[in-house]
C-alpha cells in the first residue's frame, strides 16, 4: 500500500543512479523441462561421488541451527596441503563469483570526481597504478565489466588475438589498448567462452609486467593441460580463483577459493561476509577433497568426450576451437548461430549463443555426457 504521507510513487528514484543504468549479468538459462539436454552453463555431467552426497546428508541434522565455521578453517587447511601452501595463503568464497567481486573492492578505488583524481600540487609519488581501473581481456568472463560498473570503477577491455591468443606484450605495448598499472587485471585461463588455453610461461610474462593486482580465474583449469597455480604462490600481486563448481560437480554448493600471497589474502578476510561460505557448501567440498581421483578420473572422460564431439562436428562443417575446458566453442554450418540455437531448443537440447558482437557467430556447447554428446550430433545432422 501506497503511504500518502511520503508521496513515494515510484521508489526507483531512491536507487542510487549508477544502479538504476546498471545492465545487470546475464546468467544461462536453468529452465525445466522434462527431457532437456543441458549444455548451456557448463556444468558437470556426472553427479558428486557418492562420499559428497553421503557426507551433505549426514551433515543435515540440528546442527543446521548453528553458524558455520566463518573462515572455513578445515577447508582451507586442507586445501592448503593439497597445494602445498598454508591457510594464510588461501580464502573461500560463496563461489568464485563471490571472490572476483571481493577483489574489485579491496583493490580498486572507486572512480570519484575529476577533482579529486588530479595529484595534489607538489605530490607526484614514484608508483602511482591507475588504482580506478578493472582491466581484462575480451572475450572473457562476462561477469568482470559488471563487477567494474557495480563498484564504480573504470573499465578497460582489450581484445584478444582473433584466435582467443593473449597478445604479446610488445603488441599490448605497441597497441595502447593495455594498462600495465591498472589496479586489478582478470585474466579467464583458460579462456571462456572460446576454450582456449594459455602456456603458464606466457601469463607469467604478463603477471610480471603488470604493477597492479592480476587475478588468474582458473575456473575450468582441470580440464586444461597447464595451470599457473605457482604463479600465485611465488608472485606477491597474482592471485589464482579456483572453483568447486565446474569440475567438481557442486555449482549448487557455491563453494570457490582465491590463492596468493597472505597480504593480499589477508585484505580479502577482512572485507568478507563474516558467514560467507555456508555450512554444507563446507562438508561437500571437504568431502570433494577426500575423492579426487574419482574426479580425475571424470576430467578424463569429459576430455575424451570433448575432443571426440569437436571432430564428429568438424566432419559435419562446424568450425571448432581447439578447447582446454569443459565446453566448446563452435561457428556452425548452414544458418546462423541464433538460428542453431533455437533448432536445437526445439529438439530440446540447449546451448548457449552470445550476442556479443565478438562471438555472436558461434555456439558454446557444454561438454556432457557421450550420449548428450550424441545428441547434440544426431540433431546436428539432421539440420543440415
Ligand atoms: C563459472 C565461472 C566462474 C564462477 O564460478 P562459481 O560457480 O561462482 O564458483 C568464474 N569464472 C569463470 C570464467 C566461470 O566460467
Amino acid at each position: 500500500m501506497e503511504n500518502p504521507q511520503f508521496g513515494i510513487r515510484d521508489p526507483r528514484r531512491l536507487i542510487r543512479p549508477l544502479v538504476r543504468r546498471l545492465r545487470p549479468y546475464v546468467p544461462g538459462e536453468q529452465p525445466k523441462i522434462k527431457g532437456l539436454i543441458k549444455l548451456n552453463t557448463n556444468e558437470n555431467p556426472y553427479p558428486p561421488s557418492p562420499r559428497v552426497l553421503a557426507a551433505v546428508r549426514a551433515a543435515i541434522d540440528g546442527r543446521l541451527r548453528l553458524y558455520p565455521n566463518p573462515t572455513a578453517q578445515l577447508l582451507r587447511e586442507k586445501l592448503a596441503r593439497l597445494h602445498c601452501c598454508r591457510p594464510e595463503n588461501i580464502v573461500v568464497g560463496n563461489g568464485s563469483d563471490e571472490l572476483l567481486a571481493m577483489a574489485v573492492r579491496a583493490f580498486v578505488e572507486p572512480r570519484a570526481g575529476q577533482e579529486s583524481r588530479q595529484p595534489r600540487a607538489g605530490r607526484t609519488p614514484a608508483f602511482r597504478p591507475s588504482k580506478s581501473l578493472v582491466q581484462f581481456f575480451t572475450p572473457s568472463y562476462s561477469l568482470y565489466p559488471v563487477l567494474a560498473e557495480i563498484h564504480g570503477a573504470a573499465i578497460n577491455a582489450a581484445p584478444l588475438g582473433a584466435d582467443f591468443s593473449i597478445p604479446s606484450l610488445a603488441s599490448l605495448r605497441e597497441a595502447r589498448q593495455w594498462d600495465f598499472r591498472a589496479a586489478l587485471t582478470f585474466v579467464t585461463t583458460p579462456n571462456a567462452p572460446s576454450g582456449r588455453g594459455y602456456s603458464t610461461a606466457q601469463l607469467e610474462e604478463l603477471c610480471c609486467a603488470q604493477k597492479g593486482v592480476v587475478v588468474l580465474d582458473e575456473a575450468y583449469v582441470d580440464f586444461a593441460r597447464e595451470n599457473a597455480l605457482a604463479l600465485a604462490l611465488n608472485y606477491p600481486h597474482v592471485l589464482v580463483a579456483r572453483t568447486f563448481s565446474k569440475g567438481y560437480s557442486l555449482c549448487s554448493q557455491r563453494v570457490g577459493y582465491l590463492v596468493g600471497h597472505p597480504g593480499l589474502i589477508g585484505a580479502l578476510q577482512k572485507i568478507r561476509d563474516s558467514y560467507n561460505v555456508n555450512g554444507l557448501g563446507q562438508v561437500a567440498a571437504l568431502a570433494t577433497l577426500d575423492d579426487l581421483p574419482r574426479y580425475r578420473a571424470n576430467f578424463r572422460k569429459i576430455i575424451a568426450t570433448r575432443e571426440r564431439l569437436g571432430r564428429e562436428l568438424e566432419a559435419l562443417g562446424f568450425q571448432v576451437f581447439p578447447s582446454q575446458t569443459n565446453f566448446i566453442l563452435v561457428r556452425p554450418p548452414g544458418f546462423s548461430a541464433r538460428n542453431w540455437l533455437q533448432k536445437l531448443r526445439d529438439r530440446k537440447i540447449l546451448v548457449r549463443w552470445f550476442s556479443d558482437p565478438h562471438v555472436r557467430g558461434y555456439l558454446r556447447i557444454t561438454v556432457g555426457t557421450p550420449d548428450e554428446a550424441a545428441a547434440l550430433v544426431k540433431a546436428a545432422k539432421e539440420f543440415l
